[in-house]
């Protein structure tokens, strides 16, 4: 089979870690016998300096044209001074916005050879941990209704509306229960039901979508609590579906229990099969252009990128199982070397590629 996928390398350690992902599809379309075509386009500061913008129309067309996104990631010290709407980092909210991304899916793995990597006592996460945080990605309080009052009887005021709509709710429910039946079975929705209406809503519209997934397990869990029980007893979760700002936040709490941050990868997603792939880590500035950096996040994306959206999921496992043979084979990048003899950026694409 054919496919066309839109690449965007993007600043810092992008091209770097995209390059090293490549590296390893193209093995893989070579041992499965499928051709990936890659689409070139620009986005994030590079684009701000080729294009004049961070988002240029021809990327957004291209993307909306192949049959998925791959990037690296976007933004730099270098364009620190370009005002808050055209910065670098505005690219990925106009990219999800275009391209309908309305799930975020954050894997938070520890494997079992990095575990000392995490910042959690062993016993905590002994046996591996495996959490999948499914969050909304395009409504709620990021989205909703904002503005100034300038007399309040305690002064000027700001304010931000979480609003939800029930379709929102379904959408995103839907692919969190879809996931689970493809892992462990048992969803956990965090929301504040306890104060907020909006969450009323979604717990409602989370009930009644579990209806149609028999087998899954739902349990509800208030967002404070969520957080807690991420650290106290993460092992407890399998897939975490919730709203926009909550997902932000606990996504973040749960890729920091892995410790390694060059291991993350992530997907958005939209109606149908069609996503971005990306790895959680941002650009990397300290490392960039010095094949320091840990390709694996984006690596992991690929893999990822081939299971829910090419439906190639023996491929996926292909990639998965690489990365596992590249850690208990004792390969390191530095990132995660503690202490041993690391090899660079390139080195890891080439074994891991060899490992396919
Ligand atoms: P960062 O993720 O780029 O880096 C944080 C730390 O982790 C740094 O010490 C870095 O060296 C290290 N690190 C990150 N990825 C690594 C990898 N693959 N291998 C080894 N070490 C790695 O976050 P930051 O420093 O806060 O942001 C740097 C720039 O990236 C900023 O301009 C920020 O806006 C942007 N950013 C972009 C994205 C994205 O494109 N999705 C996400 C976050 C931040």
């Amino acid at each position: 089979m054919n496919y066309n996928i839109a690449v965007v390398k993007g600043d810092g350690i992008g091209p770097e870690v995209v390059t090293e992902a490549i590296k390893v599809l193209d093995k893989v379309g070579e041992k499965y016998g499928h051709q990936f075509n890659y689409n070139y386009v620009l986005a994030g500061g590079c684009a701000i300096d080729e294009a004049g913008e961070c988002l240029p129309a021809e990327t957004i067309e291209i993307c909306k044209a192949s049959d998925a996104v791959l990037l690296g990631a976007v933004g730099g010290p270098k364009w620190d001074h370009v005002p808050g709407d055209q910065r670098p980092e505005r690219a990925l909210l106009g990219l999800r916005k275009e391209l309908g991304l309305f799930a975020n899916l954050r894997p938070a793995v520890v494997f079992d050879e990095l575990a000392d990597a995490s910042p959690l006592k062993p016993e905590i996460i002994d046996g591996g941990l495996d959490i999948v945080v499914v969050r909304e990605l395009t409504g709620g309080i990021y989205f909703g209704e904002k503005g100034f009052v300038e007399e309040t009887p305690l002064g000027p005021a700001a304010y931000d509306v979480e609003q939800y709509a029930e379709e929102e709710v379904r959408r995103i429910a839907r692919v969190a229960f879809d996931m689970a039946m493809k892992r462990d079975k048992k969803v956990t929705s965090v929301d504040k039901a306890n104060v907020l209406e909006s969450s009323r809503l979604w717990r409602r519209v989370v009930t009644e979508v579990a209806a149609e997934y028999p087998e899954v397990a739902l349990d509800h869990m208030y967002v404070d609590n969520a957080a807690m029980q991420l650290v106290r007893n993460p092992k407890q979760f399998d897939v975490i579906v919730t709203s926009n700002i909550f997902g932000d936040i606990l996504s973040d709490e749960a890729s920091q229990i892995t410790g390694s941050i060059g291991m993350l990868p992530s997907a958005s997603l939209a109606t149908g099969n069609f996503g971005m792939y990306e790895p959680v880590h941002g650009s990397a500035p300290d490392i960039a252009g010095q094949n320091l950096a840990n390709p694996i996040a984006t690596i992991l994306s690929v893999g990822m990128m081939l299971r829910y959206t090419l439906g190639l999921g023996k491929e996926a496992d292909a990639i998965d199982a690489a990365v596992d043979k590249f850690l208990k084979a004792g390969y390191r990048t530095p990132d995660i070397a503690a202490g041993r003899d690391a090899i660079g950026t390139v080195e890891c694409g080439d074994k891991i590629a060899a490992f396919i």
